[in-house]
C-alpha cells in the first residue's frame, strides 16, 4: 500500500534526482519543522576531499559538485545532520544518517514498484 508518507518520501528523491534540490530542502524542511539548511556547491578546505559535508554552525550543507548535489543519498544524508543539530544538541551519527537517505531511496523505490504493477 502507498502511504502519504512513502508519497512524500519518493517526491523527495524524485526532485533531488530531477534537479530540483532547493524543491527537495523546501519540502523536507517543511516536512521537519526546522529552518531550511543553506546550500553551497563547493567545499571547505578542510573537507575538500569529501563529496558532501554539513557545517552546523553556518546551518550549510556544501556539495563538492553537480554530482553530488543531485545524488539523493547525499543530500538526504547530510539533510539528516542539519535536522539533528536544529531539533537537539546531539550530532547526527553517521550510522544514523545513512539509515535516514536509505528510508527515502526505498520509499522512491517501493513508489515506484507499485506504479508500474498497477
Ligand atoms: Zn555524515
Amino acid at each position: 500500500m502507498l502511504t502519504a508518507d512513502l508519497l512524500f518520501k519518493a517526491k523527495v528523491v524524485n526532485l533531488i534526482i530531477s534537479k530540483d534540490t532547493e524543491k527537495a530542502l523546501d519540502l523536507l524542511s517543511q516536512h521537519y519543522r526546522v529552518a531550511k539548511p543553506n546550500l553551497k556547491v563547493g567545499m571547505p578546505k578542510r573537507h575538500s576531499r569529501k563529496l558532501a559535508c554539513y557545517a552546523a554552525k553556518k546551518r550549510m550543507i556544501h556539495v563538492s559538485g553537480r554530482e553530488a548535489l543531485y545524488n539523493p543519498r547525499v543530500i538526504l544524508h547530510e539533510f539528516y545532520h542539519h535536522l539533528r543539530n536544529c531539533s537537539d544538541a546531539q550530532r547526527g551519527i553517521e550510522k544514523y544518517a545513512e539509515k535516514f537517505a536509505d528510508n527515502y531511496l526505498q520509499a522512491y523505490v517501493h513508489t515506484h514498484n507499485y506504479v508500474s504493477k498497477t
